[in-house]
């Protein structure tokens, strides 16, 4: 739309930001109300709300009027009705984007709907949750196909012990010693970034700051604080191997979550005033294109060529390990990769009932090549955020999908890099990749 830019300055967090509102909005009001009631659902799960920067009136309302579930219900299902019935602007430009619009916000409404009949106590299936709150179902594997892979492994890592402790045994050489953990990551963060501003305009002043925690559930966390600042916490609970450092910095940083919420930030909430996007309800669609770009982002921002060659050359030394068996520790890793989907059966066995968390804990160790610990750690995981773990796995395989779909006539990184930029500035859901 090319109408008259109004100016409206807003004070979030005590900080002031601006936001070009472009007028008129026939979504004004909907996105409003989604605010709302995303905050509202907040006030009954405290994992609800993941990122919130919009107006603070908003968050003082919700806490002040602590809607009951049953009223956030009725208030859902009506503002779905609302957003059925409420036409795209007849505008040519951006057409698209207004379409991805409207489908974002019957996806998102229609997944809190799905959450709030959660916390009232409906219980789905693994699938059917994924479904309601993802957009998304995980495809099923056997322990056959996973058998495969485990006998690859068998083979690269000989010897009589179990495999699974040869696999830890092999993995000692390559931990990060905790002293040089800060200094590798921020050197990982460095490329990661310089790489992703040779392809993105990144708004200016972006930053973000890195925190080591312990007692968590999950291994890393970007906690997205808006005017484009990010603060990444990184669970300290478990020995760190060298390979998290790229998919750290990329995850979490560059071109992962933190770009993800600065891009939108900028060329929806700021450039359109759509403050929709100022708030983000984790269990919702949006957390598999979340998931999906920060892990498919590790291979738009390094080729695995690329990648082993950067981690010999300038990691493994920073980390005071051996750049010789740099080689050798990512044959086994690609391989272990290959056993992703193996937790998803394990979540989905483990949270309808087939399995208990020992079984679950046994069934990781045993296909996912998860020791035990970090089983256990992962059954926490599901515990706290049961189907979302299939936004990692399928959100990254649905995501290179739809990039490399429209990238089929012309693969050069800097087409590639296009079209994943494009896809974390708009607001594009599951069903929208197809
Ligand atoms: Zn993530």
């Amino acid at each position: 739309m090319k109408t008259s830019l109004i100016a409206v300055a807003l004070c979030a967090g005590g900080t002031s930001w601006m936001m070009a509102q472009q007028a008129p909005d026939p979504y004004r009001q909907i996105s409003e109300a989604y605010v709302r009631l995303v905050l509202a659902v907040g006030q009954h799960d405290a994992d609800y709300v993941d990122a919130y920067y919009g107006p603070d009136r908003l968050r003082t309302e919700a806490a002040t009027d602590k809607l009951p579930l049953p009223d956030i219900a009725t208030r859902a299902a009506a503002l779905e009705t609302e957003v059925a019935r409420t036409a795209l602007p007849s505008t040519k430009d951006d057409a698209d984007l207004w379409r991805l619009r409207k489908q974002y916000f019957e996806r998102q409404v229609s997944a809190l709907r799905a959450r709030v009949a959660m916390l009232q106590g409906k219980r789905l299936t693994f699938d059917e949750e994924s479904r309601a709150l993802y957009d998304a179902v995980a495809p099923r594997h056997s322990e056959s196909e996973f058998s495969a892979v485990l006998a690859k492994l068998d083979a690269a890592l000989p010897g009589s012990a179990p495999l699974i402790t040869r696999y830890e045994a092999f993995k000692q050489a390559f931990v990060v010693p905790r002293d040089r953990l800060d200094r590798v990551f921020q050197t990982a963060i460095r490329t990661c970034r310089d790489r992703t501003m040779q392809y993105i305009d990144l708004p200016p002043g972006e930053s973000f700051t890195v925190e080591y925690v312990t007692g968590k559930s999950w291994s890393g966390y970007n906690w997205y604080q808006g005017n484009y600042r990010s603060l990444i916490q990184v669970n300290t609970d478990l020995p760190i191997y060298i390979d998290r450092a790229i998919d750290l910095a990329c995850h979490e940083g560059y071109p992962g979550h933190h770009v993800y919420n600065a891009l939108l930030e900028k060329h929806l909430v700021r450039d359109r005033g759509w403050i929709e996007f100022t708030v983000y309800p984790l269990f919702s669609p949006q957390s598999l294109i979340a998931e999906g770009t920060a892990n498919y982002g590790i291979e738009v921002a390094f080729s695995r060529a690329d990648r082993a060659a950067y981690e010999r050359d300038v990691l493994f030394p920073l980390a005071n390990l051996s750049p010789d068996r740099a080689k050798e520790y990512y044959e086994v890793m690609a391989l272990v990769d290959q056993l992703s989907y193996a937790g998803n059966e394990a979540a989905r066995r483990y949270l309808d009932g087939q399995i208990d968390a020992k079984a679950a804990v046994d069934w990781l160790e045993k296909y996912a090549m998860m020791p035990r610990a970090r089983a256990e750690q992962r059954v926490k995981f599901f515990d706290q955020y049961r189907s979302y773990v299939i936004n990692y796995n399928l959100g990254k395989d649905l995501v290179r999908t739809f990039v490399e779909r429209r990238t089929k006539s012309d693969g050069s990184p800097r087409r590639r890099w296009t079209e994943f930029a494009a896809l974390l500035s708009s607001p594009r859901l599951p069903s929208g990749l197809k």
